[in-house]
């Protein structure tokens, strides 16, 4: 069953063949804006130049700088006043970008979205409540309009007050529940302060979950906390937000929408497309956007096609989860290290909850790493000897993982700070030593 079974089951070729048409389109509308034409008559390309999906790779990458440089209308292709929406990045990694969009744009942004979350499982039947931020943060209206478009009855929860949130799910019989994942700890752990368990006590029958990365070890603890099924959602700002990729109910990978982006998986030193199946920076290109289309977009994001079929039969093509950002690396005692490769050890151990924090340090020159973690509640006790070993089991293990011994600490529940957006995993210190 699918949201939309002409587009989603299209024959390989149909969907090349789409992809080429509006392809073609998307270069001559980008002629129309100023940044875009510069950087097309200097190849000398105009929507001619697309006869095949290969014609692609002649286009211009496009950077979040670029972005930045072109702040805030450079990359307008309609006049202002067709414009009724503008979102911005969360601004993560620096200054946030704007992305505008048309009557057309939200509509097929919210189609994405209604698409996304049928494939995952949800219905009109469903009572959706969004539990993140609204405002320029895309994952409050994308959700909103989205769940609003497939019917399902929805909640602009929006962020924190966490028993609020366990209220409205209980008052309205909430079915479904998108949420951070990093927020989903915390929700779970005030069910069990109001004496309640979600298995229980709510009628919860699906989990949405992404925004920020997360390991396979991270989706099924949060899977066995509340007894449903959570599905991985991706998407950013440059690309409308949510409704990008998305999990269906095989949970094999996540179909990237491929009638609506171009995506590329590339080498980002030489950006050369690296072979099916290899890790890389995921580049997209948008094929139905009017305001502000965007052609190869640097996302900076780091995952691989996989090559399989999905038993659900949709065409578009799986990708894997995406491990981390390109500029989340960090490089301590010469190795790289990506912060979901210490989250992945960290999940193994059942005493430690699901928060944690990585603290980069220099004392007198040399570089250390200290990991903070929370114990969970019934992990939390004073027998000091067990603590002692629980520490160095752990600081074993990272190293094991990512050839540097951490110092761990172990704090009580609740300690690490919270935030009520994307959880903060690294905090680098050396700088200022
Ligand atoms: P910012 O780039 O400032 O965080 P966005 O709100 O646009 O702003 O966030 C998009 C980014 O969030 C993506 O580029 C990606 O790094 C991350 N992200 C979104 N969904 C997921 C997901 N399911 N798994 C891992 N990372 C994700
Ligand atoms: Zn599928």
């Amino acid at each position: 069953m699918y949201w939309e079974p002409s587009l989603e089951g299209m024959k390989r070729a149909d969907l090349e063949a789409l992809q080429v048409q509006r392809l073609r389109s998307v270069v001559s509308r980008c002629l129309q804006s100023p940044f875009y034409r510069e950087r097309l008559a200097e190849r000398g390309l105009t929507a001619d130049a697309i006869t095949s999906i290969a014609d692609l790779q002649r286009l211009p990458f496009t950077t979040k700088e670029d972005l930045r440089t072109h702040y805030p209308y450079g990359l307008l292709t309609v006049p202002p006043r067709e414009l009724v929406r503008l979102h911005c990045s969360s601004g993560t990694t620096g200054n946030p970008t704007v992305i505008f969009h048309n009557a057309h744009d939200l509509a097929s942004w919210a189609n994405l979205v209604a698409r996304s979350l049928f494939a995952a499982g949800v219905r009109d039947t469903d009572v959706f409540q969004n539990i993140c931020g609204y405002g320029l943060f895309t994952g409050g209206l994308g959700f909103q309009y989205g769940a609003e478009r497939l019917g399902a009855l929805t909640i602009p929860a929006g962020a924190g007050n966490t028993r609020r949130q366990i209220k409205l799910m209980q008052d309205f019989g909430t079915t479904a529940v998108h949420a951070i994942p990093s927020y989903l700890g915390r929700l779970r752990e005030v069910f069990t302060e109001m004496g309640l368990d979600p298995k229980r006590d709510t009628c919860l029958r699906i989990l949405v979950i992404g925004a920020e990365p997360h390991s396979e070890e991270t989706r099924r603890r949060i899977e066995a906390m509340f007894g449903v099924k959570a599905f991985n959602s991706y998407g950013l700002s440059e690309m409308n937000g949510p409704g990008v990729a998305f999990e269906c109910e095989h949970q094999a990978g996540l179909h990237l929408w491929e009638d609506a982006f171009i995506p590329e998986i590339v080498d980002p030193d030489t950006l050369e497309p690296v072979p099916v199946g290899q890790r890389g920076e995921l580049v997209l290109t948008t094929l139905d956007r009017q305001a502000m289309p965007i052609l190869r977009y640097r996302t900076r994001d780091l995952t691989r096609f996989l090559p399989v079929d999905c038993p659900c039969g949709r065409t578009h093509r799986l990708i894997d989860r995406i491990t981390g950002r390109s500029d989340d690396m960090f490089i301590i005692k010469g190795c790289n290290v990506f912060p979901i490769q210490v989250e992945r050890v960290l999940m193994r151990f059942a005493e430690l909850g699901q928060d944690y924090l990585i603290v980069l340090d220099s004392l007198d020159g040399n570089d250390e790493m200290h990991l903070e973690v929370e114990l969970r509640p019934e992990g939390f006790n004073d027998d000091f000897n067990a603590l002692e070993k629980l520490r160095r089991r752990i600081a074993t293990a990272v190293r094991d993982e990512v050839l540097v011994t951490p110092q761990v600490k172990l704090l009580e529940p609740g300690k690490l700070p919270k935030s009520e957006g994307k959880a903060v995993r690294v905090r680098d210190q050396r700088q200022q030593h």
